[in-house]
């Protein structure tokens, strides 16, 4: 079926709950009126159903093809222009730097655009996105001259960008990358090394193909504390040469075929450095908390096409009859939808994904009043939940984006397993987002081992008054009750890992991926109290679209319900510690 864009959905979160209509009161976002920002998700999502998704099968199919002769990658048919469609209608530089060619628009639209791209096609979505890191990691750490050098041009979408960290031996510790840069005497330097798995490292959308290469000096420490990070072009901007990176092959992978999966080899080829000597983990982070974001989105926008299939499918398809008689007496048999157990289906995936959204979009939100917000004190408490929340959406949405899926292609019975429909392709395609940027037990370590800590835990002390700060203010929020109790039970969890994870790193560890999944939980109950509270409001004012206004109410009843006691036995699992998890002996595995 052809993709139905969320869009009521998207402007409800982002205009009724969220007041992004207010952003073009700050001066950095003038132009981002309510009109505006409409005008961009309806595009957006026209762009998604009528160019993207169309070329997304032939995608998987075909996939990408690697001549080793020439050590060329050919994309699936039709995605170059698909890509040049996106990139010429200026889908790849929405929230890019005015200076050097952006439209400067609110991170949030970005978000949005991330969700409808990877429910058309996740693989497309993959070198705009990777792109866009490599932009915001260059302009923050770059100098003016490599600025010069390569931005308008990755702004523009007429070259691509990569992210280059892992290698045969390390992926999760980058301490024991190999890659080595060489001083050279003009400044730059040659980097040799082998890099894997590297997104989008040689095809045909673009000519040029800009390397961000982490690797390191000579002498430098044997740890994350001695790795630089370099641009490496695939041809030299100012003589047009190639410079010596080529492609060694293509993963053959579960999913995301049509998205180019790269051994790169750079064989002495000429690089420049970005930021300071053995300070390339923090420039790279800056990209790579942008990419977890960002494939947060792809876990949503997997679960959302998902949930859009499955529901056609249940509407139509007829087996069986309603435990409280035939609702199609005149047909053979009911629409699978009139079964509790379907709809359950059906209910935790549009429930879960509606509040997936809400969570992602005022993380979206906050990162653009951290940048735009006229009062420091504002900037920042949104700079501080974006850094606590950022682990939080990568894990969560794509973990929930990948169940949701798998429920999806649930509700087609066999119809679902079959190459006919578009689900087992949902299903591989969902599972690679909670594996890169870090694994989703990676990014519970870095909630837990990092963010909690940090500033002397004011993170998560904000959201804490975020959340305690609306209970106070909306005694009558609904599900008041059940909210300030989930609450309660992630202020446990967070003292019993503060208490305990001091004294005893495994206890924090084997407590980390538990605890991420109560905070979203808990996060999610917050902002499903707040939709209800303005749908409540909007349906005694007489406004608002009523049919989505009560399934807003009833899916919000759904959540507190059915979904979030899960925070219960999540707070169990955390407080019951390490021991059973760590016990067995070598033997006894
Ligand atoms: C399709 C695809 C595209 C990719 N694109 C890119 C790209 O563009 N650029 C790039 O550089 N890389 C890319 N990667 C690599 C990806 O980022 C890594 O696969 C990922 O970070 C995990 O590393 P690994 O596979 O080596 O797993 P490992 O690090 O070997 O981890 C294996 C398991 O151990 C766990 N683990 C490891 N260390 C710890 C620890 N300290 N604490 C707790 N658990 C731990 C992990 O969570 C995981 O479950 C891509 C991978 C794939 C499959």
């Amino acid at each position: 079926m052809q993709y139905q864009p969320p869009v009521n959905d998207i402007k409800f979160i982002l205009f009724d709950v969220l007041g992004a209509d207010q952003l073009h009161s700050f001066e950095k976002y003038a132009d981002a009126t309510p009109d505006i920002i409409s005008a961009v998700i309806e595009e957006a999502g026209k762009l998604a159903a009528e160019v993207l998704q169309p070329v997304n099968k032939i995608g998987d199919q075909q996939g990408c093809r690697y001549d080793p002769d020439t050590h060329a990658v050919t994309t699936p048919d039709g995605f170059k222009e698909a890509y040049k469609q996106f990139t010429e209608g200026g889908w790849a530089s929405l929230d890019a730097p005015v200076e050097f060619g952006g439209q400067g628009l609110p991170h949030t639209l970005k978000f949005i655009v991330d969700e409808m791209v990877c429910s058309a096609n996740l693989s497309l979505g993959m070198y705009p996105g990777l792109t866009h890191g490599a932009i915001s990691a260059l302009y923050a750490h770059g100098s003016d001259e490599l600025k010069k050098t390569y931005l308008s041009q990755l702004v523009s979408g007429e070259w691509t960008g990569t992210m280059c960290l892992t290698e045969p031996q390390c992926g999760t510790d980058l301490g024991m990358i190999r890659t080595r840069a060489t001083p050279r005497a003009d400044g730059s330097y040659g980097i040799e090394g082998t890099k894997i798995w590297i997104t989008g490292g040689e095809h045909d959308l673009v000519d040029n193909i800009v390397h961000l290469v982490l690797a390191k000096l000579p002498g430098a420490p044997d740890s994350t504390k001695g790795i630089s990070l370099f641009v490496v072009p695939k041809v030299l901007p100012h003589s047009g040469e190639r410079n010596p990176v080529y492609c060694g092959g293509l993963e053959h992978k579960m999913g995301i075929k049509g998205s180019a999966t790269a051994v790169i080899n750079f064989e002495d080829a000429q690089g420049w450095m970005v930021g300071e000597p053995n300070d390339g983990m923090r420039a790279m982070f800056t990209m790579m908390n942008e990419a977890r974001l960002m494939v947060g989105m792809q876990g949503l926008g997997v679960a959302e096409m998902a949930y859009q299939e499955s529901l056609g499918f249940a509407l139509e398809r007829l087996q069986g009859r309603s435990l409280t008689g035939p609702k199609n007496a005149d047909g053979p048999a009911d629409p699978i939808i009139v079964h509790p157990d379907v709809r359950r289906m059906l209910m935790r995936q549009k429930v879960l994904n509606e509040g997936m959204r809400a969570l992602a979009l005022f993380t979206g939100h906050q990162l653009d009043l951290s940048v735009a917000h006229p009062d420091e004190a504002v900037r920042q408490a949104g700079d501080d939940l974006v850094q606590l929340l950022t682990p939080v959406v990568k894990a969560f949405l794509t973990d929930e984006g990948f169940n949701n899926a798998n429920m999806g292609l649930q509700v087609l019975g066999g119809a679902g397993f079959t190459t006919d429909w578009p689900l087992e392709q949902l299903v591989r395609d969902g599972r690679i987002p909670r594996i890169y940027e870090g694994t989703n037990g990676i990014q519970a370590m870095d909630l837990v081992g990092r963010k909690l800590g940090l500033k002397g835990g004011r993170l998560i002390g904000l959201l804490f008054d975020t959340i305690k700060s609306f209970l106070a203010a909306h005694g009558d929020a609904p599900h008041h009750a059940e909210l300030a109790s989930a609450l309660q039970s992630l202020e446990e969890a967070t003292t019993w890992i503060a208490t305990n994870g001091m004294q005893d790193p495994e206890q924090a560890g084997a407590a980390a991926t538990p605890y991420l999944r109560l905070t979203a939980l808990t996060v999610i109950a917050y902002l499903w109290s707040r939709m209800a509270a303005v749908a409540e409001q909007q349906l005694a004012a007489g406004e608002g679209h009523t049919d989505m206004l009560e399934g807003k109410l009833v899916s919000a009843r759904y959540y507190f319900e059915k979904l979030l006691p899960e925070s219960r036995w999540l707070l169990a699992d955390i407080v019951g510690g390490k021991d059973s998890v760590m016990a067995l002996t070598a033997e006894q595995w």
